[in-house]
């Protein structure tokens, strides 16, 4: 039963259940109609009212018939009568904004995904400057962040408007980190060797070069890649077959049909 008590229930509209069924049947399918599942004190006379909707389809919702009264009056009225989703109702999920759902992938040649000016993945370059012995950031970063600022603004040789911010770098790698190219996946935990000790790894220089490089065997399934260095799988340059892995030799012929015996002579 559902009940509130912050506000003083107000007794008429409390035993006005059947006042709210007979509203709610005047209004859809008697059958639709269930049992009464309790009221909830709304606000000072008013009480919403609550009944089970037996309607094929909508398991979990419930009927909402919200009645008040006026000030020293009896008569019992009715607000409004809605269907609400009550626990384990299906409902529809929250929505999520398009460049939120939007995967690697779907983007289709001609489509345009224009970033935010206010993109936290990305700086302006001009603003951390191209001089070592000056930062403009001034005691607030670290020597680790300061070394952050650098790396950011030698690439203002590149001429680019923005740069990856620290917070963009970050997001990449964990990216990187937990996809295909991780050392989680099934490919990687059953591989003979780790991506590190492989002779088919194009290391990076930067920020990333302690982690990443990228993978350039042809015929392995993460060629052209960023790979984490303990990533792995079975293309690894060392890999080796197990002798019971090696393909068996033919056996020698039963019948040789080909000794000077069977060569017929003129
Ligand atoms: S071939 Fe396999 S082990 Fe070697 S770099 Fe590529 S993914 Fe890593």
């Amino acid at each position: 039963m559902i009940a509130s008590t912050r506000i003083k229930p107000d007794a008429v509209l409390v035993d006005a259940s059947e006042v709210a069924r007979n509203a709610l049947v005047s209004d859809v399918d008697k059958s639709d109609v269930g049992e009464h599942l309790g009221h909830d004190v709304e606000g000072e006379r008013v009480v919403s009212h609550y009944f089970a909707c037996a309607r094929p389809g909508y398991r979990g919702w419930r009927w909402s018939v919200t009645v008040t009264r006026a000030s020293r009056q009896k008569a019992v009225t009715v607000d409004e009568i809605v269907l609400i989703p009550g626990d384990g109702a299906i409902t529809a999920p929250a929505w999520v904004p398009y460049k939120e759902r939007i995967q690697p992938g779907d983007l289709s040649p001609g489509d345009l995904l224009p970033v935010e000016d206010d993109d936290a993945r990305l700086v302006p370059t001009y603003s951390f400057g191209d001089d070592p012995s000056v930062d403009p950031l001034g005691d607030s970063l670290d020597d680790e962040g300061r070394a952050q600022v650098r790396r950011v603004a030698e690439e203002l040789f590149l001429g680019r408007v923005r740069t990856l911010s620290p917070e963009g770098r970050a997001q990449a790698a964990q990216r990187w980190y937990d996809g295909d190219g991780g050392p989680e996946t099934t490919l990687a935990q059953s591989a003979p060797a780790q991506c590190f000790s492989c002779g088919f790894l194009l290391r990076l220089t930067g920020t990333f070069s302690d982690t990443f490089g990228v993978c350039a065997n042809g015929n392995a399934n993460d060629d052209g890649r960023v790979v984490t260095f303990n990533h792995g799988c079975g293309a690894h340059s060392e890999a080796q077959l197990s002798k019971k892995q090696q393909a068996v030799p033919p056996p020698d012929h039963v019948f040789d049909t080909l000794t000077p015996g069977d060569i017929e002579t003129f």
